[in-house]
């Protein structure tokens, strides 16, 4: 029996979130022989741009379109999706700040298994799926198996994934509004008010190509200099992790990660930064990443292009001199 997949398309502005094409790849990871389906909910023109962006990665879109999604709720959108998705097929939704927010829920109403922030699956034996999960901040990876009789939901990290680039699938679009919405619009607890955007600062690192990020292995105010030099000599911007905003070290506005800004860079140097995947989360477009930490296991060198095992406060200064020498 083909599997059948369903990848929940994340969006803003009218452009898919990067995890769009991440998910086609999770997919493959589940079953290479699988079914693929986007299913997207939101309105109008916005909807329309998404499905023809998504197009060629997948064989088939869903889209639900309703005002009650034009800015998206997880509550409405989660009894539409019960109303339209199979019982005992798979979906994917990023694991992201709205996927934990409809996943869980989701879970429960359609009576599937459910799997938070998988980073790797194995393959489905005997209605078994085979997923990686990362605990203590990537420390040790738990290997889970994921019951499939009923289906399951499994939210999969941003970045674990690499995007499938392959294109040329048919991308045909089916309307789901009808289904999703018989019965009329599902109520809901909870009503959007407005969207209020990150303060920008007065340096915004969202523009930035090359981010020169610093993280909690700074230690002190004072060694700040260091990576300001370093950032100078590069060209670069100085971004940061939580703790040096939350220690108020740098402005909100530095800060990279779902909590912080959503960065794109084409070069991204994280200076005694873990890697936890609230940081992880804000970085997108697959930059070209260079990791200096003193702890040869942080789960930072497990994505980073370039990994240096150094002590940051030794080698950053000297790094600077040869580049500015
Ligand atoms: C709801 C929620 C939202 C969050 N949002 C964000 C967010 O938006 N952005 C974010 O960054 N975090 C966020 N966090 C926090 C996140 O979970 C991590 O705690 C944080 O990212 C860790 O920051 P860090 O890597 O700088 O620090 P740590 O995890 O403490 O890592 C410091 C690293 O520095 C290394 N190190 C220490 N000294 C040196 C040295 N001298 N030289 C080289 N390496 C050294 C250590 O080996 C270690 O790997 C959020 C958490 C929650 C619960």
């Amino acid at each position: 029996m083909t599997t059948q997949i369903f990848a929940y398309i994340l969006h803003k502005d009218g452009k898919a979130d990067d995890s769009a094409l991440e998910l086609v790849t999770a997919a493959r990871q589940i079953d290479p022989d699988a079914a693929v389906t986007a299913v997207i909910g939101g309105h109008g023109a916005d909807l329309e741009a998404v499905c023809s962006e998504i197009g060629p990665a997948y064989g088939e879109i869903w889209k639900i379109d309703s005002e009650a999604l034009a800015f998206i709720n997880a509550e409405v959108i989660r009894d539409m999706l019960v109303r339209v998705l199979p019982a005992g097929s798979i979906t994917l939704i990023a694991h992201e700040h709205f996927g934990m927010d409809l996943s869980p829920g989701l879970s429960v109403k359609l009576d599937a298994a459910y799997l938070p922030d998988a980073v790797a699956f194995d393959g489905i034996a005997d209605g078994r799926l085979k997923a990686v999960r990362e605990e203590y901040s990537g420390q040790v990876s738990t290997h889970v198996q994921v019951d499939l009789t009923n289906g399951a939901v499994i939210t999969v990290r941003p970045g674990s994934f690499q995007p499938d680039e392959t294109g040329g699938r048919a991308g045909q679009v089916a309307d789901k509004s009808a289904a999703a919405l018989e019965g009329g619009v599902p109520g809901a607890n909870r009503r959007f008010i407005e969207v209020i955007e990150a303060e920008v600062g007065d340096v915004d690192i969202t523009k930035s190509d090359v981010l020169v990020s610093v993280g909690r292995g700074i230690e002190d105010e004072d060694n700040l200099e260091i990576v300001e030099e370093l950032a100078e000599a590069l060209g670069a911007v100085v971004s940061c992790s939580r703790p040096i905003v939350d220690a108020k070290w740098m402005e909100k506005a530095r800060q990279v990660g779902t909590s912080g800004q959503t960065v794109k860079p084409k070069v991204y140097l994280a200076l005694g930064i873990s890697g936890s995947f609230q940081h992880m989360g804000g970085i997108k477009g697959n930059p070209y990443i260079v990791a200096i930490n003193k702890n040869p296991k942080a789960p930072i060198f497990q994505v980073a292009d370039v990994g240096l095992v150094e002590d940051i406060l030794e080698f950053v200064p000297e790094l600077t001199e040869k580049l500015e020498g």
